[in-house]
């Protein structure tokens, strides 16, 4: 399932995987976690465990299916490189945004060590847009080698992290 945003940056929001836990001061204020709450207590059965990290394999392959290209917004309700959120699972979703060409995939961290971990292991497609951010402090260019191979979005993209995001909920 997929959510049309209001997010300005964005068109789309995907999320293969809800649920995050607090990695910074950047997250004190996290929309993501008062929306789970609120979808929680309203019997979502995606949020079914509130704001811990849950996969949902039934979603990623969702973008397959959408002709018209859209701007996507990965995981707003989520960090894609989460620990809880193995490399065979962020590898999947990765293959399905470089199946898919023809859409523009906004990805956003706070774990940006753990995306330099994997970053030789996953396809960096030029329509995957990576944005990662440490601390409280954006990085609009990641510094690491392994890296620098990824493709930071728009700066706007860098400067509204998860947070931003409160307009979805999908
Ligand atoms: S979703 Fe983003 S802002 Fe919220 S807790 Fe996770 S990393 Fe922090």
């Amino acid at each position: 399932m997929a959510t049309k945003s209001n997010i300005e940056w964005t068109e789309m929001t995907w999320n293969p995987v809800t649920g995050c836990t607090k990695i910074s001061q950047g997250c004190k204020h996290c929309y993501a976690e008062r929306m789970a709450k609120r979808l929680t207590a309203m019997g979502s059965d995606r949020y079914r465990n509130g704001f811990e990290v849950t996969l949902h394999p039934d979603l990623v392959d969702v973008p397959r299916g959408w002709r018209q290209p859209r701007v996507v917004f990965v995981n707003s309700m989520s960090d894609l490189f989460h620990d809880d959120i193995p490399l065979a699972y962020i590898q999947r979703v990765f293959a399905t945004m470089r199946d898919c060409p023809h859409h523009t995939f906004q990805v956003l961290t706070k774990r940006s060590e753990r995306l330099a971990e994997f970053a030789a292991y996953l396809p960096w497609p030029k329509n995957v847009w990576m944005g990662g951010q440490r601390g409280g402090r954006t990085c609009h260019a990641p510094r690491r080698r392994s890296t620098s191979h990824t493709r930071c979005g728009a700066i706007s993209l860098a400067r509204t992290p998860h947070r931003a995001a409160g307009q979805s909920n999908a």
